[in-house]
């Protein structure tokens, strides 16, 4: 029997090693890995560049307090300040800390500015913030807080495309819009550009904060490297995470000058956050995310999801909807997609689950076009066998 405490149903199936976007097991069994991780391992497994990055720092320094300067999260921080909305960062280590640290800093602002009352955040039904206590009742899930304790207040939330509800929800005491901008976990479900620009303009006319939550699209996963990019719109806080790191635990959340000069001496810390041999991973995988692989990513992600449309067409009873932008890829079956899922296992593709009988397809950013072929071959083949 594990000594794992049961809180997942693993498969019996463990991994040795990983090169690329494949993954061996001690026997030598070769898998095409598109779950990557859960689009953490963005630039694939056993990257080069990342081993060597960690393997000098390794040498160097690990870890240090955040008592003192730590030069690689300057420098990481700079590098991502320039390239996106944001004027300050706080490093964290995964992405629940990111959103709650996101929560923390928004409702630190309004206290900032003497509106200590403007602390309500308005969220998604049943989105996903990740599991930490505040995480899960933003996200609004009874499955996710069922026998955890009394509900958190500070969280309003709307259905899915109920504007009005959104509309309904804002008062004095609201703080921030909290959303994901493709929501992940919820079934690779997209906000339209028209709508998160609306959104924002909404936010603009109430003097509310928009919070948009790029844990699992950000950092080039969507072909651009923030998702909110495709809507031209500038968000005032964005957690990030699963990307950035390539593998490594990292969370930050990007902000503001305006909201991050609430954030003076002592409002919040992490003793790992933003340390040496972390920075140092972060700083590696940013000088890969360059224009190149943002241009693979746009043609791979065309390459796929055209195929997989025309899959859809050929199968018509069983595929549903191709969804997603980037290399953030959903196939919605018609029926339970447990078995699918299975299948593909069985054939030597690895995917994972997602809301709404959604088969979530997460392959490197950096992957092959003879890659994407296998893949559509064992799902054509599972395909066939399901019918
Ligand atoms: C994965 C995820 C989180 C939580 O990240 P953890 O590292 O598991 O805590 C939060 N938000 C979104 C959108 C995610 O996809």
């Amino acid at each position: 029997m594990s000594a794992l405490a049961g809180n997942y149903k693993r498969k019996n199936l463990s991994f040795s090693k990983g090169k690329g976007s494949y993954l061996y097991t001690s026997s030598g069994k070769k898998y095409l890995d598109f779950i990557q991780g859960i689009a953490v391992n963005s630039l694939g497994h056993s990257n080069p560049a990342l081993n060597k990055a960690i393997k000098i720092q390794s040498r160097k320094l690990w870890h240090l307090s955040n008592a003192f300067k730590i030069p690689e999260g300057e420098r990481l921080a700079k590098r991502l300040t320039k390239r996106t909305f944001a004027d300050s960062i706080i490093f964290q280590n995964s992405g629940a800390e990111a959103t709650e640290t996101a929560i923390k800093v928004a409702r630190r602002y309004f206290y900032s500015i003497g509106k200590p009352n403007k602390n309500r955040i308005i969220c998604i039904k049943n989105s996903f913030h990740g599991r930490t206590i505040a995480a899960i009742h933003a996200s609004g899930s009874t499955k996710m807080t069922e026998g955890f304790g009394p509900k958190i207040p500070g969280f309003d939330h709307f259905k899915f495309g109920d504007h009005k509800k959104l509309k309904s929800l804002i008062n004095k005491n609201t703080a921030a819009v909290m959303i994901e901008t493709i929501m992940g976990e919820g079934g690779i479900k997209v906000i339209p550009n028209w709508c998160i620009k609306a959104i924002r303009n909404l936010c603009n006319r109430k003097g509310i904060l928009l919070i948009l939550d790029e844990v699992q699209c950000g950092i080039g996963r969507s072909g651009k490297f923030f998702a909110f990019e495709h809507a031209r719109v500038k968000p005032d806080i964005v957690p990030i995470a699963k990307g950035i790191g390539g593998g490594f635990p990292i969370g930050a959340v990007l902000m503001t000058k305006k909201i991050s000069k609430a954030m003076t001496p002592g409002t919040h810390g992490s003793t790992f956050g933003g340390n040496p041999l972390a920075m140092a991973v972060g700083n590696a995988v940013l000088d890969q995310i360059n224009k190149n692989l943002l241009n693979n990513v746009n043609k791979m992600s065309k390459y796929f999801i055209n195929k997989l449309n025309e899959m859809k067409i050929k199968y018509p009873e069983i595929i549903k909807e191709v969804r997603g932008v980037g290399l953030l890829i959903g196939l919605q079956l018609y029926n339970d997609q447990s078995k699918f899922i299975k299948k593909l296992m069985d054939n030597k593709l690895l995917t994972i689950r997602a809301a709404e009988n959604v088969i979530r397809i997460l392959p490197p950013l950096n992957v092959k076009k003879n890659e994407i072929d296998l893949a559509l071959k064992i799902i054509d083949k599972v395909c066939k066998e399901i019918k």
